[in-house]
């Protein structure tokens, strides 16, 4: 039996397994911490959300190298700030939008509330964490199904192949001219990437590759695209949006992923991405955007990597 509290108040004992299929039946990831914040339960869902089994965690420290939660400027929590801690010292619930490390690599957009656990005389023992993916997940695998079936899928990244971005970027500035609608496009470039491969092999490259295009397809509103250009190159065309915004919006994803990594045999592994940016002008074609947008790129490699430049 397990005893069921809100707030301080005894609601029902419930039997254990009952409490479990519970838990397990959520949408919302929850996982729960004893003082020390060591993992003493993981549902089904954290483990879909997260890639990572229960197995894997439970025992283990939230900080010892798993979720790893970022905010939206890129401060690590761990070390400072982790809504858990905070619950466990004062009590009071508290509700962050963050950046949770997926097994995979990429970052996963999640909104989490937390909570304190408390004994029976109301001490606190612990902290409950409840977490849901904020990402666009469904549109994106509609998408991959789609393009999967007219041959348009990059297989490697599952982000669209070139003829598909080539094709997109023909129909967004037919619809510019029609109906003035604004978007912007970006040009990225893994930095150093042959580096990845030649010290640590083709496979651990692909799997940077992999979530390098998670970040996109996860980070991606329902109308922007993102789609493999060339080997470690990938464009990405955002729909309506602002100058400001664009640049706002690019400089967040090169921050996740200079904040993602993967592990890979004992090592953390990770890169960073050079970005060309630039919005639509009238006389554009589908090749004197992407050249701008590519020399955009070149000036943040020469400006010293991990940078967007707008243009
Ligand atoms: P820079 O910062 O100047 O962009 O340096 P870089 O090392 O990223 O640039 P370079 O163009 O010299 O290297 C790109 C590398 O990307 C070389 C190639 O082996 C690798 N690559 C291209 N496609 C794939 C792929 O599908 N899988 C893997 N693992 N590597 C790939
Ligand atoms: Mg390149
Ligand atoms: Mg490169």
């Amino acid at each position: 039996m397990c005893e069921m509290r809100i707030k301080g108040t005894r609601i029902m004992h419930i039997d254990k397994d009952l409490f479990v299929k519970i838990v397990d039946s959520l949408h919302d990831g929850l996982y729960i911490v004893d003082r020390d914040r060591k993992i003493s339960y993981w549902n089904r869902a954290a483990e879909q959300i997260s890639g990572f089994k229960a197995d894997e965690v439970v025992g283990l420290h939230c900080s010892d190298n798993i979720l790893t939660h970022v905010d939206s400027e890129g401060k690590q929590l761990c070390l400072d700030g982790c809504p858990l801690e905070k619950v466990i010292q004062d009590g009071k619930p508290r509700e962050v939008e963050i950046y949770m490390h997926h097994k995979d690599g990429h970052r996963v957009p999640v909104s989490v509330r937390v909570s304190s656990l408390t004994d029976h005389t109301g001490k606190i023992i612990g902290g409950i964490e409840l977490f849901t993916d904020i990402s666009n997940q469904n549109a994106n695998s509609l998408r991959v199904k789609e393009l999967e079936k007219l041959a348009l899928l990059d297989p490697l990244t599952q982000l669209a192949n070139r003829s598909y971005m080539d094709k997109m970027i023909q129909i967004r500035l037919e619809e510019k001219k029609r109906l003035k609608v604004p978007f912007g496009l970006f040009f990225i470039d893994i930095d150093f990437f042959k580096n990845i491969n030649d010290e640590y092999g083709h496979d651990a490259g692909d799997r940077v590759l992999r979530y390098i295009a998670r970040t996109f397809a996860v980070h991606s509103r329902p109308f922007d695209v993102y789609g493999r250009w060339g080997g470690e190159e990938f464009v990405g065309i955002i729909r309506n949006i602002t100058v400001q915004d664009l640049e706002a919006f690019g400089n967040r994803l090169r921050m996740l992923i200079e904040r993602s990594y993967i592990s890979n045999e004992g090592n953390r592994l990770h890169v960073t991405v050079s970005i060309g940016a630039t919005m639509v002008k009238d006389d554009d074609i589908v090749e004197t955007l992407i050249k701008r947008a590519d020399t955009l790129m070149y000036e943040s490699k020469k400006a010293g990597r991990n940078r967007l430049t707008l243009g």
